[in-house]
């Protein structure tokens, strides 16, 4: 099956995406561009945030199919100030955490302000995970055990490193609350793995569009292994039932 042919059998959505510029990375990626590629492979919804909560409200009012998450740093108020002010907007369904690129480490103690506004509005969280010294799996642990009937969404579930890869899934095994989502992570043996050892309700697909590509990503599921129900879950399912998208 060709990779664009994927959309038309399964539901797809995508738990991962960025607009906005990122000029170390060099790239950049508009909300039309972005729908233009939704188009293309046929995925239906996508979860999008960037440290431009601003932005993404735009975006999010003109594409029906973008969803946003609010990107909240407990270091700066103003980002605060707008999860306040969105916790009933239905375009908005949970906060994205970035402790690396936000410089904070993410115990329940810096995150209780944030954790208390997300369980209030019944939301969830996605967070960056892979990179030393904030955002390694285990830093999340304390706070899945803080809180956990808030599930955490481990993006990149510990992205391009093995250990970190293994932490994830360890991490994830101990605590019910967490879920992994593979965006960047180059193993499609340890997608396999995550969905045998946790279930497949607990992994999510992702793109990280446009660090990494739709068809990269999508071909990374197609040839992991799953079965047919195991691949409807982790490509939209999941996502839909998590960020209460239906
Ligand atoms: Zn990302």
């Amino acid at each position: 099956m060709k990779i664009e042919d994927l959309g038309k059998r399964f539901n797809i959505v995508d738990a991962h995406t960025h607009i906005g510029s990122y000029p170390i990375f060099n790239v950049e990626l508009s909300a039309d561009e972005l729908v233009k590629a939704l188009i293309t492979y046929h995925i239906r919804k996508a979860l999008v945030f960037t440290y431009d909560n601003k932005g993404v409200e735009k975006a999010v009012r003109i594409h029906k199919e973008l969803y946003g998450l609010v990107w909240a740093n407990p270091k700066d108020a103003k980002t605060i100030k707008f999860l306040e002010q969105h916790l009933k907007d239905p375009k908005f369904v949970g906060v994205k955490l970035h402790p690396l690129l936000d410089g904070y480490l993410p115990t329940p103690e810096v995150l209780e302000e944030i954790m208390c506004l997300v369980k209030d509005a019944g939301w969830k969280v996605l967070v960056h995970c892979g990179h030393p010294p904030f955002t390694l799996p285990w830093s999340y642990e304390p706070l899945a055990e803080r809180f956990n009937n808030i599930p955490i969404v481990l993006g990149h579930m510990g992205h391009g490193h093995i250990i970190y890869i293994n932490g994830s899934l360890e991490v994830a095994a101990r605590r019910k609350n967490i879920y992994l989502e593979p965006s960047g992570m180059p193993m499609h043996t340890k997608i396999l793995e995550a969905v045998r050892l946790l279930g497949a309700e607990r992994v999510l697909w992702g793109s990280d569009a446009p660090f990494h590509h739709h068809a990269v990503e999508l071909t990374k599921l197609m040839v992991a292994g799953l079965s047919e129900k195991e691949l409807e879950l982790v490509l939209g399912r999941n996502a839909l039932n998590l960020f209460g998208l239906e």
